[in-house]
C-alpha cells in the first residue's frame, strides 16, 4: 500500500503541500496616528498602502484627540485598520515602518513626540510576542481610548490575547469623551462581488 505521505509534485511531501495551502491568513489590527502636516491625507495614504498588503481590510472612522503623554504638541488624528495577512509579524512591522518613513517620519524621533505617521501593530492573531523592537499585543493599547474605541468599531468581538477581554469591553472601560469624530471610515466596506 502506498504511504500516505508519498511525494507529490516536485518531490515535496504531500503533507507539506497540504499544510502550506491550508495555512490560514492571520487576522491583524493596526493603529494609525498622525499629528503633523496633512494628517488626514497621511492616514488615507497609509490606508491605501495597507490595503495592498491586507486581505479583507476594514477601517474605522477617524478621531481627533489631544496628545496623551507629551501634551505640548498638536492634536492627533487616529484610526484603526484590520485585515488578514500571510506576512510574519516581523516582516509586517518592517513594512509598517517603511510606510512611516515614506510619510516623512524619521527614525529615532522623540518618544511620544510629534509624528507625520505612526503605525502600530496592535494584534497579530492571538499571538503574544516579546522580542527586541516588537511587542504584540501592542503594550500601550489597553490604556489608549484613541486605539480601543476605533478598534471596537471594526474588531469589537476580538479577544485581547493576554486579558481575554473583548476589545469592546476594554474600550468601554476608557472614557470616550476626549475623542472627536473627524472623518468617516478611511476605506469604505467593499460591495459584495
Ligand atoms: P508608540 O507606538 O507607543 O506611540 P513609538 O511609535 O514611538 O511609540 O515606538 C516605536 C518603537 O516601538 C519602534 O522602535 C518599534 O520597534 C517598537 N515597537 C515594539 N512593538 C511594536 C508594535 N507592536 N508596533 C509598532 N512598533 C512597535
Ligand atoms: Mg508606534
Amino acid at each position: 500500500m502506498p504511504h500516505v505521505n508519498a511525494a507529490g509534485p516536485h518531490g515535496v511531501p504531500r503533507d507539506s503541500i497540504h499544510s502550506f495551502t491550508a495555512m490560514p491568513a492571520v487576522p491583524v489590527a493596526i493603529g494609525l496616528g498622525a499629528n503633523i502636516g496633512d494628517r488626514l491625507g497621511r492616514l488615507e495614504d497609509a490606508c491605501r498602502a495597507l490595503d495592498s498588503m491586507l486581505a479583507d481590510q476594514r477601517c474605522s472612522a477617524v478621531y481627533e484627540s489631544e496628545p496623551m503623554y507629551l501634551e505640548d504638541q498638536p492634536p492627533f488624528l487616529n484610526a484603526c485598520c484590520a485585515g488578514r495577512t500571510m506576512m510574519p509579524a516581523r516582516s509586517l512591522l518592517e513594512a509598517l515602518q517603511a510606510i512611516e518613513r515614506g510619510a516623512g517620519r524619521s527614525p529615532g524621533g522623540r518618544r511620544y513626540g510629534p509624528r507625520e505617521l505612526d503605525l502600530d501593530l496592535l494584534l497579530y492573531g492571538d499571538h503574544v510576542i516579546e522580542e527586541a523592537g516588537l511587542q504584540v499585543p501592542h503594550p500601550r493599547m489597553t490604556e489608549r481610548a484613541f486605539v480601543l474605541w476605533p478598534l471596537a468599531e471594526i474588531a469589537g468581538d476580538r479577544l485581547h490575547p493576554e486579558s481575554g477581554e473583548t476589545i469592546v469591553r476594554m474600550a468601554a472601560a476608557l472614557p470616550r469623551d476626549g475623542l472627536r469624530l473627524h472623518a468617516p471610515a478611511l476605506c469604505a466596506p467593499r460591495a459584495a462581488e
